[in-house]
């Protein structure tokens, strides 16, 4: 049985991407940083239908854990085919309100460990493996509200591009995966049950409505899957259609 790691896939994006891995046949690492319980459901949930699962928590805003995480991949499993580096944190504040702290741990999290974990990783990757890095639309626009996570995912397309190069000459490939704005607790203050905020995502996608996390994942699969052989280094714009 082929393994996937999915960083941060307790809730949202990462936990439908986990579901998803798991029915398309792989053994699931499901990583969460706080969300113990739901973690736990989603192995529940992944082995009552019969796939093969295992939570391991680590916040990988903190180098030790990121890893502790790659050793127990490493102990667990030995080969990893699949990596989706899912796990990110994003608050909208424009350069003004940016404070030093916030902008640390938005690097930490969302660039400093998917680096550290990718890199302790690589050597259990076999040829014909996938790195599929989630980061956004917004990389790809001007998003003056939420400079500093912009950058994030900009650093993190940059980093798919380079690692593309390196690693396809071992038929590794490594891409991206950008959603648009997607119901998930990150943007539920907002959005959930407000018709203006429903109103304010829907205007910013051609397919003029908020993305599901399902959505996400079926991308995410694919590029996971043997039937994206000759895709690397590229960004798979799962926007809706986004600031077209
Ligand atoms: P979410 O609903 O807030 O879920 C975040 C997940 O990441 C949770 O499972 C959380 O686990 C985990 N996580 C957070 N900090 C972590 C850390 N330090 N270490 C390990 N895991 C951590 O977020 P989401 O909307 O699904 O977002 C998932 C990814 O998609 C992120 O990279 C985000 O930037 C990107 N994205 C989201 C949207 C959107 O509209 N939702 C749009 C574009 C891109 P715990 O609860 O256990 O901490």
């Amino acid at each position: 049985m082929k393994t996937a790691l999915v960083t941060g896939a307790s809730r949202g994006i990462g936990r439908a991407v986990a579901l998803r891995l798991a029915r398309d046949g792989f053994r699931v690492a499901v990583n969460y940083s706080a969300s113990e319980a739901a973690a736990k459901e989603v192995v529940r949930l992944i082995e009552e239908s019969g796939g093969s699962a295992f939570a391991v928590r680590a916040d990988l805003g903190v180098l030790e854990e990121a890893h502790a995480l790659a050793e127990r991949i490493r102990r667990e499993a030995g080969v990893l085919d699949v990596l989706v580096n899912n796990a990110g944190i994003g608050a909208s504040s424009p350069i003004e309100q940016e404070t030093p702290e916030a902008y640390d741990r938005l690097f930490a999290v969302n660039v400093r460990g998917l680096f550290f974990l990718t890199r302790r990783l690589l050597p259990l990757i076999p040829d014909g493996g996938r790195i599929v890095n989630i980061t956004s639309g917004v990389a790809r626009i001007a998003f003056p509200e939420g400079i500093a996570y912009s950058m994030t995912k900009g650093a993190v397309q940059v980093f798919t591009l380079a690692l593309a190069k390196q690693l396809g000459p071992r038929q590794i490939t490594v891409n991206n995966v950008a959603p648009g704005i997607i119901d998930t607790d990150v943007n539920a203050g907002w959005l959930r049950g407000n018709p203006e905020g429903e109103a304010y995502a829907a205007s910013r996608h051609a397919l003029a409505r908020v993305g599901q996390v399902d959505e996400i994942a079926g991308v995410v699969a694919f590029a996971a899957s043997p039937e994206a052989s000759f895709i690397t280094g590229t960004t798979l714009d799962a926007t809706g259609g986004g600031n077209l």
